[in-house]
């Protein structure tokens, strides 16, 4: 017999859980057929909502339903985190509880599972439902990703994600407090079957992801996977210094030639404005890098948990 574990963040999902777990169900049959167990663990990220109370109810129908609670919102990283660090099973997979990931794709990914594949991965080849300016960054940002990072982060990739206990535990491995799941997956390597998929909407609830939160995640997928920004820098210093000069010596031969007449105060306010803009957004790089290594030396926990059942 194997074990799977399904780890399902949830946050302000009440209506969404027992929905999710009728879907995941309909799987029975197959598990039954493969003689495969499961064990289902919500993992509640410090919800305002009845979400605890909904899978506390299953439980007592059901007893592999399991609940993680948080003591405080710590964001759908930390709740994968945490549900891996409570998962026993042979294969993990990650789900999310409103049903975009649909579960009805469980028996295929077992099945490449079997044929030896250490994760199966997913990827939706379309975002349709999203919104354009939505979509727009976010593919702007995976190919930004793609240019400056060196571990392989797919554009639509989702996190749903089933992974063999040897996969999920060098995921355990990697302690960092800013993470990004999508790299990691792709930083810990194992060999990867894709599943491609359209993309579902969301049918309860809304997404908790705004468009500021959205961007703040992309700036810690940044800084967590590449450097590059800090050699932008420094590759801007150099330029400006060729630059500078260049007028120098320009500078120095029109006064030879053509002597000295005082002008050029609003160019001078111009270059002025632009170096010291380019300045301080070059400070701000180095800025975000310590701010995030600032965080990473206090080793804070990554979660705390209020009750688990
Ligand atoms: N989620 C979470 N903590 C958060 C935000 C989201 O656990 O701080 C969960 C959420 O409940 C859902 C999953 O992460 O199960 C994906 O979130 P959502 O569907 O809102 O994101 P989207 O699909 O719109 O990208
Ligand atoms: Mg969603």
């Amino acid at each position: 017999m194997k074990l799977l574990s399904a780890i399902v963040p949830c946050y302000n999902e009440e209506e969404n859980v027992p929905f999710f777990y009728e879907e995941f169900t309909k799987n029975e049959a197959f598990f039954k057929e493969k003689e495969i167990e499961w064990e289902l663990i919500y993992v509640d990220d410090g919800s305002k909502d009845g979400t605890a109370a909904e899978v506390k109810k299953l439980h007592e129908k059901d007893e592999r339903v399991h609940l993680l609670s948080f003591s405080r919102n710590f964001g759908k990283e930390a709740a994968i985190y945490a549900g891996l660090n409570r998962a026993k099973g042979d294969y993990v997979v990650i789900m999310d509880s409103d049903l975009q990931d649909p579960p009805s794709l469980l028996p295929e990914m077992i099945s490449y599972m079997e044929q030896g594949y250490d994760s199966v991965a997913t990827r939706r080849v379309n975002r349709k439902g999203e919104p354009p300016v939505r979509s727009f960054f976010a593919r702007m940002f995976y190919r930004l990703m793609r240019k400056i990072s060196k571990t392989e982060i797919m554009d639509g990739a989702r996190d749903y994600r089933m992974m063999t206990r040897q996969m999920a535990d060098a995921i355990l491995e990697m302690k960092e407090y800013n993470r990004f799941t999508k790299g990691i997956f792709g930083w810990v390597g194992f060999q990867t079957k894709w599943l491609e998929f359209e993309n579902i909407e969301r049918k309860r609830g809304e997404t908790k992801w705004s468009f500021w939160k959205l961007l703040l995640y992309s700036i810690d997928g940044i800084t967590a996977f590449s450097t590059v920004p800090l050699s932008f820098a420094a590759v801007m210093g150099v330029l400006f210094c060729v630059l500078a000069f260049v007028l120098i010596v320009f500078i120095v031969i029109r006064t030879l030639i053509f002597g000295d007449p005082v002008s050029g105060w609003p160019s001078l306010v111009c270059i002025i404005s632009l170096i010291s803009g380019v300045q301080l957004f070059c400070l701000g790089i180095v800025g975000q890098y310590l701010a995030k290594t600032y965080m990473e030396v206090k080793k804070r926990p990554i979660y705390l948990v209020k009750e688990e059942i």
